[in-house]
């Protein structure tokens, strides 16, 4: 990709929301600057929307769902849609990568997999749209019964700042696979791809309403969105708290919801893993996306005998790591913010402060522009059970190393965090994966690999503080779906 693109890409854009198939301002004309993470200036700007414009969006997904076409057309048709969205996002992948990596301040090569992995989305769902079936139940006497899987009718779906092509996918994807009307938020701190992608949709002929995008805050735009008494179900990829508040405005309607709320995932090293095929994917897990990633592996927990071997080798990796500009392309960007820069920096004071071990630190790019938010990854050694970086999702490139004595010890490290999403053990003994797979509460559990190959096909979702419901693969899309039965007396 040509550096100028991600440097120069929306600059001075003023973003509309997309309702009924039209971009539209927000009611009061209110806008907010959207700021690149890597020097911290405005380069464009989004409608900063509210709760007139989320009604305005929710009605035109119901009308869309109810009265348009949308509504009536054939499940082959909503996957030839898709499909052809698909087709849009890999034609339009430069100028998508490099909108999500100037927007989130991601390394360029990121914002590709991301913009590949949304287009991805589209074709796995776009591919199911048709092959979903219901069932017919034999019961006693003279009945015959059968479920359909309907849609919802209007989904909100409440986008994260961290990956946003990749969760507008893998939300629109398998709601309007399903047939639902979409209202989406994105986050304020990152919505770009979002817009574009919503332009793409109704390119690849999706019909106006049924997939609608509204800018804001979550304060003006998020709440009024899950509260609307309109909205059938709310999805929502985020942080555990904001998720207990967007859950209680969908219960004031007795909604359902699905929520994907982070992780505190931990990497399980035994003394026979092999160990460099360990090395380079317990790195990636934490600084993927400069940490920001739900399912980031943030512990490491190692077997006694090699612990110092391997605190030694993954010490020599983070020292090399380098944070800087999105179009650098280097191994992290900068965080999303300044807010959450101060955040992950708080974790790194309170760690080192309480005497924490550093077994070492990256470094910041010397060209890096001094507005970024930028944070050199941190590696932190023998770290006390019950710690901040021990229990708290940082949501930034600090990786925790724990070491165990044995099975017992590894599964009570791992499962003692309020989360439950992802783990992984390295391990060469087939009955110890088995055991440990069964052991770990996690909603997935990787056998020596981690977050296998973007995973649009592997449902995905939490244990515990993590969330419920699960998005991806068809658990996703039956997710975006509530069943029906219907049951024939005849004789
Ligand atoms: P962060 O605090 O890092 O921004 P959040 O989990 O709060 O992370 O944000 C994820 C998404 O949730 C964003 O789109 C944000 O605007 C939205 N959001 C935040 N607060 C609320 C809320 N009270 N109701 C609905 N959505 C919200």
């Amino acid at each position: 990709m040509g550096e100028n693109l991600s440097k120069t890409v929306a600059q001075g854009r003023a973003f509309m929301n997309i309702i009924g198939g039209e971009q539209v301002e927000a009611k009061s004309g209110a806008r907010m600057d959207v700021v690149a993470p890597s020097d911290g200036l405005a380069f464009g700007s989004i409608p900063a929307s509210n709760e007139a414009d989320v009604d305005a969006a929710v009605r035109s997904a119901r009308h869309a769902y109810e009265q348009g076409e949308w509504g009536k057309m054939a499940a082959v048709d909503r996957g030839r849609i898709l499909l052809r969205l698909s087709m849009l996002i890999t034609e339009n992948a430069d100028e998508l990568a490099a909108l999500e990596s100037r927007d989130t301040g991601k390394p360029i090569k990121q914002g590709i997999a991301d913009i590949v992995g949304c287009a991805r989305y589209f074709e796995f769902y776009g591919g199911a749209a048709d092959k979903i079936h219901g069932d017919t139940i034999p019961i006693a006497g003279d009945f015959l019964a059968l479920t359909l899987r309907e849609p919802h009718g209007v989904v909100a779906g409440i986008i994260p700042w961290n990956y946003p092509a990749q969760i507008l996918g893998r939300v629109a994807g398998a709601g309007l696979a399903m047939g639902n009307s979409l209202v989406l938020k994105p986050a304020e701190d990152a919505c770009l791809s979002v817009i574009r992608i919503a332009e793409l949709a109704l390119d690849a002929g999706l019909p106006a309403g049924a997939f609608n995008v509204v800018c804001g805050t979550g304060k003006d735009a998020g709440a009024a969105l899950s509260a609307h008494p309109d909205v059938d179900f709310v999805t929502f990829t985020g942080s555990p708290l904001t998720g207990t508040a967007i859950q209680q405005a969908a219960a004031i309607n007795n909604r359902g919801v699905t929520m994907e709320l982070g992780g505190k995932s931990p990497q399980i090293i035994f003394a026979d893993a092999d160990l460099d095929a360990a090395l380079p994917l317990v790195v990636n897990a934490i600084i993927q996306n400069g940490g920001q990633t739900c399912s980031a592996g943030s512990r490491v927990l190692i077997e006694a005998s090699i612990y110092d071997e391997f605190t030694k080798r993954l010490a020599e990796k983070f020292s090399k790591l380098v944070a800087g500009p999105h179009d650098a392309d280097l191994d992290l960007g900068p965080l999303i913010s300044k807010k959450q820069h101060a955040l992950v920096q708080g974790f790194i004071d309170e760690a080192t402060q309480s005497g924490t071990e550093l077994l070492a630190q990256g470094t910041i790019a010397g060209n890096a522009p001094e507005g970024g938010y930028y944070c050199a990854p941190v590696l932190f050694g023998n770290v006390e059970a019950n710690s901040s970086i021990a229990q708290k999702e940082v949501f930034g490139p600090v990786l925790a190393a724990f070491s165990f004595k044995d099975e017992d010890e590894a599964v009570m490290l791992a499962n003692n965090t309020d989360f439950g999403l992802v783990a992984a053990i390295w391990t060469r003994d087939g009955a110890r994966q088995m055991r440990m797979a069964k052991r770990v509460r996690a909603g997935q559990v990787f056998v020596n690999t981690y977050g296998a190959g973007g995973g649009i096909e592997l449902p995905f979702g939490g244990f515990k503080k993590s969330g419920h419901g699960r998005e991806k693969g068809f658990d996703g899309l039956f997710h975006m779906s509530a069943t029906k039965t219907v049951v024939f007396k005849h004789n």
